[in-house]
């Protein structure tokens, strides 16, 4: 059983476990709510328990795997599976040795990666990317992340290769969480999409997506919310969609152009709940900016959800 490797996937509000074969078989999960209070070290215990859930539902000892890889989010060092500024998870702004903690609680190696990154590898070794060499990940969610594998293998630059939210679309343009102008999330991550509409909610636009999260008990716009207004015709929610969908085409046609790579993958929560959708329109926009406009890369939506994130961790084995 040695062969068995552990995967976390450390998100923002979920912890997702898997116990997975190399070929990415997954023996046994379990999954929790990420705490929203303590610290690290607090996390690190919810993710330890879940994984040893894993393990028992699998039928195995956490020291008797190859290892547990993880794939969390805020700025991973690879080499010491040190984590640091994770601003989503609770009093963890500064650095955290999130591997080292882990190693000690589970009893076996433990190798950390970015979270974005480790789902893209995923798609391309088992997903949506399988047939091809060269990809780029886009992950549309609270953020929009971003992974690379060129000719086969993972792109990190010097770690924090792949933020595809961060391409400019908008000179000076609207603001983005990461307190920079113009970004491809300012327009197209959830967050910065909710911000835009209670600023135009409150200015008097009317929509019904703010009634649609109180009916069903949300506490922010979910893909599920934006999904509802627009099936009803919310004319705000199209708006806002069709902006998001013209600054996802824009920021990928520039990489594209950029990096010639085979495929995109589009994942996260609004790219796999909108990415079908929502193809013909990105496509147009992409062409637009495409250098190469009548070879445009094909367009994948990822498909191995969920576990996607985790499987992916325990990938961080064969790197
Ligand atoms: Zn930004």
């Amino acid at each position: 059983m040695a062969e068995l490797r552990g995967g976390i996937d450390l998100g923002g509000t979920k912890i997702q476990t898997a116990i997975v074969e190399p070929g990415g078989k997954v023996l046994g999960e379990a999954r929790r709510p990420t705490p929203t209070s303590g610290g690290p070290q607090d996390v690190a215990d919810a993710m330890a328990a879940s994984l040893r859930e894993s393990a028992q539902a699998a039928g195995v000892e956490t020291a008797s795997l190859q290892g547990v890889g993880v794939g969390s989010p805020g700025d991973v060092e690879e080499a010491t599976g040190v984590v640091s500024g994770a601003r989503n998870l609770p009093g963890w702004d500064g650095s955290f040795g999130l591997g080292e903690a882990l190693s000690e609680a589970l009893g076996t190696d433990v190798r950390v990666g970015n979270d974005v990154q480790v789902g893209v590898e995923a798609e391309f070794r088992l997903g949506a990317g399988r047939e091809f060499e060269s990809v780029l990940g886009v992950f549309w969610g609270t953020g929009v992340g971003g992974g690379l594998v060129l000719d086969g293998k993972p792109w990190l630059g010097r770690g924090a290769a792949g933020e595809i939210g961060h391409m400019v679309v908008k000179r000076n343009g609207a603001q983005c969480p990461c307190g920079r102008k113009g970004c491809m999330e300012a327009y197209a991550g959830r967050s910065a999409m909710e911000a835009e509409a209670r600023r135009r909610h409150e200015d008097g636009e009317k929509t019904d997506l703010f009634k649609l999260m109180d009916k069903h008990d949300k506490p922010r716009l979910t893909s599920g919310i934006w999904e509802r207004a627009l099936d009803r015709n919310d004319h705000l929610a199209e708006d806002l969609i069709h902006r998001a969908i013209g600054a996802l085409g824009t920021g990928v046609a520039s990489a594209v152009n950029l990096l010639d790579i085979e495929a995109v993958i589009l994942g996260g929560g609004l790219g796999e709940r909108f990415g079908q959708r929502f193809m013909e329109p990105l496509m147009r926009e992409m062409r637009k900016h495409l250098f190469l406009d009548d070879n445009p890369p094909a367009v994948r939506v990822a498909t191995l959800g969920d576990l996607g994130g985790a499987i992916g961790a325990s990938l961080l084995f064969d790197r």
